[in-house]
């Protein structure tokens, strides 16, 4: 579904992504940790071309975004993302439409949706959210796991193939993130491909089913939730988890 080889991205003389390389399958749940600045949101933003990248070629559904470092046109870039869904740490609501409009604005005008699907969207995924008694609320008035989760419909009403996801509950209070992460699950249980940068060890441990541990601009260590977490082979994974659980 994703296939990502020899990816390279610079900033300036910071070489940031050296040698990347990995597979997503359809249904997988990809969890990627690692230390603050190894490079996490740059691959992310890489995959939807917020980023360019400088070498190696990014794979999406048999079509190349990228390939050797050329990117692909324009059109054909917007096709490809328009398949992949996106939520950021911090919600990126638009503060001055209601929920309702909050989820309604992209299918309307980007896709030019049908008027009875998009409201019906609109109440089956704030009800899968567990958001339909504030779909007339204001992003101000909801808390940030509300807001979190109102983001998370929000991508969904574009029907992703792919769900991308940036620490998405870095920015909450504990006591919100539970709740940001069952609808995590939940997506994951009704299988949804999901890519998720995060330091929830207990997500990632339980949810996904990849895990790549980045260091320092490469995929250090890759394997299942039982390699990583219980049989970490590299040194700097086993210092990275006893500093982080
Ligand atoms: P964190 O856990 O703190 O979010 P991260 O793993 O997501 O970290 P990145 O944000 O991908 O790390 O950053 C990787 C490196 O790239 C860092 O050295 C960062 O300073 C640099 N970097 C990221 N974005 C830019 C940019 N737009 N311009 C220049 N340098 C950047
Ligand atoms: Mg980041």
């Amino acid at each position: 579904m994703i296939r990502v080889t020899s990816l390279d991205k610079r900033f300036g003389d910071n070489h940031v992504l050296r040698n990347i390389n990995f597979e997503v399958e359809q249904g997988d749940v990809v969890a990627i940790i690692g230390s603050s600045g190894s490079g996490k949101s740059t691959l992310l933003r890489c995959l939807i071309d917020l980023e360019q990248a400088d070498g190696g070629t990014i794979m999406i559904e048999d079509k190349a975004l990228v390939k050797d470092g050329v990117q692909a046109p324009p059109a054909e870039v917007k096709k490809i993302i328009s398949r992949m869904g996106v939520v950021f740490q911090h919600f990126n609501l638009f503060p001055h439409l209601s929920v309702k409009k909050n989820l309604q604005l992209a299918p309307k005008i980007v896709a030019k949706e049908d008027k009875g699907r998009i409201e019906a969207d609109t109440k089956k995924l704030l009800e899968e959210v567990g958001l339909s008694d504030r779909i007339d609320a204001m992003p101000s008035t909801l808390s940030g796991g509300e807001k979190q989760r109102v983001a998370i419909a929000r991508a969904l009403m574009m029907n992703p193939d792919i769900m991308l996801f940036d620490e998405p509950t870095s920015a909450l209070d504990p006591e919100l993130t539970g709740e940001v992460l069952k609808v995590m699950g939940d997506l994951a249980k009704a299988k949804m491909t999901m890519i998720v940068v995060t330091h929830e060890m207990g997500f990632a441990r339980s949810v996904a089913n990849k895990i790549l541990f980045m260091n320092d601009g490469i995929i250090l260590e890759e394997g299942t939730p039982d390699d990583i977490f219980n049989h970490p082979k590299n040194e700097r994974t086993r210092e990275f988890l006893a500093s982080i659980t």
